[in-house]
């Protein structure tokens, strides 16, 4: 039977645009499209921006005999990231408690994976920018908002309930104005258009020629200060010294490899990274900068789309990706040796695994916790408790299914043998459009 090819739909929400693209598993954008998100018109502008947007990027592929079997998208933070509820971004309050991924899976019939904007750039970047092969950076995402993400042994540190690295709202100054989210003087007010905007009517004049879309705001300074404009200069050194101070601080936190700027602003590098650079040797830890670089991020706006596409493919996880997201749910190793490989499943509510068999492995799967569950061996289907272990050995087809509407199904899983590679899948019925490996 003929299969068509697979990609994914990458879409970046932003506070401007909404960015969209078709992706390949091998992280080349073919089409990429944009529309501008209009956070401030409210939440139905908003949806209508993405699902034109989205519906626009699935007949550019479906024109090419592509059909897009997932859907990734990055949202302005902070996230749930399991339930893909938008919590309270103070950029787009139009959008509190909007379930966008529900939203989604509904018009499009496809799994929806939400990620906060700034990390799905950090994976991006990872997979196809400027920390590619990286295990250890943060990346900072300079735009409307100050986006951070921290990416720690090559994986997205989430922290108790995934929301951690709001980096944009680190107190810079304690006493500084009021931010969008209610504290004083963070690094967003500063490390932003509207930082650099008001740095700017300080330091250059407030008539008004700086008033208007932020990129053009950004070109403007950049042209000045090439021309040698005393202020321009000012602003742009200003700017790296405060990026300095926070830089030296994530860097004592963290002791990353790099610290990569991407964003709209990281278009002002040339003017702002001597200043940064200086500041963080002024005031970080020496052993802990000690190999340390400050990056400019490489993929512009495609990071986000690049990023939030990584989410979306299912067996074909990019490179160096550690962060195992499937369409049924997600998976980590827990432990792996010659002959045996210990995982940890969970499985989405309302979610099944292929039914498939393996030829040189058999498993051991140890139920933790399942509310309504079921797992079918030879086209027999019995319900699973917690507690519960079943032995499946080789060549035998078997599934998994979380039927519950709201709780996860959470397994180990031991794999026994001396193939344990997703070459020895065969998968007899897929949801997800996989084909056989
Ligand atoms: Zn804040």
């Amino acid at each position: 039977m003929h299969k068509l090819p697979t990609v994914a739909i990458g879409v970046d929400l932003g506070g401007t645009y909404v960015r969209g693209g078709v992706v390949t598993p091998e992280g080349e954008v073919l089409f990429r499209d944009k529309r501008a998100s209009r956070v401030d018109a409210g939440l139905q502008d908003t949806l209508d921006a993405m699902y034109s947007l989205i519906d626009g990027l699935q007949c550019m592929a479906a024109q090419k005999g592509l059909k897009a079997a997932a859907l990734g998208v990055g949202c302005p933070g902070p996230l749930e990231p399991r339930t893909g509820v938008l919590l309270d971004p103070p950029n787009c309050p139009a959008l509190k408690n909007v379930n966008l991924k529900e939203r989604l899976e509904k018009r499009f019939g496809m799994s929806v994976f939400p990620i906060k904007d700034a990390s799905a750039s950090a994976l991006g970047e990872r997979w196809k920018g400027s920390a590619e092969g990286l295990e250890h950076f943060v990346f900072l995402s300079l735009g409307t908002g100050l986006g951070g993400a921290v990416v720690s042994q090559g994986r997205i540190f989430e922290g108790s309930s995934g929301m951690a690295a709001e980096i944009g709202h680190v107190s810079l100054f304690p006493d500084g104005p009021r931010c969008s989210c209610g504290s004083f003087g963070c690094a967003e007010v500063y490390l932003s258009t509207r930082g650099l905007l008001s740095r700017v009517k300080r330091l250059m004049g407030e008539d008004g020629i700086w008033d208007g879309p932020g990129l053009q705001l950004v070109q403007r300074v950049a042209l000045m200060a090439r021309r040698g404009d005393k202020g321009a200069l000012e602003v742009l050194e200003g700017f790296g010294k405060d990026l300095g101070v926070l830089c030296a601080s994530l860097a004592n936190l963290y002791n990353p490899e790099a610290i990569v700027v991407g964003g709209g602003l990281a278009n002002l590098w040339e003017g702002f990274s001597k200043a940064a650079i200086r500041e963080i040797k002024r005031r970080a830890m020496p052993n802990l900068v000690q190999g340390m670089s400050l990056l400019k991020a490489r993929l512009g706006d495609d990071a986000g789309v690049i990023g939030a596409a990584s989410l979306a493919f299912c067996g074909k996880a990019p490179k160096g990706e550690s962060i195992d997201r499937r369409p049924w749910g997600s998976g980590d190793v827990l432990a792996e040796g010659p002959g045996y490989k210990v995982k940890r499943l969970r499985v989405s509510p309302q979610s099944r695994l292929s039914y498939q068999r393996h030829f040189h492995r058999d498993e051991v799967w140890a139920i933790v916790s399942a509310r309504s569950a079921f797992v079918t061996i030879d086209g027999e289907r019995r319900p699973l408790k917690a507690g519960d272990s079943i032995a499946i050995q080789k060549g035998h087809l078997h599934r998994l299914e979380n039927a519950s509407d709201d709780a996860e199904l959470v397994l180990i899983e031991t794999q026994i043998g001396a193939k344990l590679c997703e070459s020895d899948i065969e998968r007899i019925e897929d949801d997800y459009g996989r084909a056989d490996a």
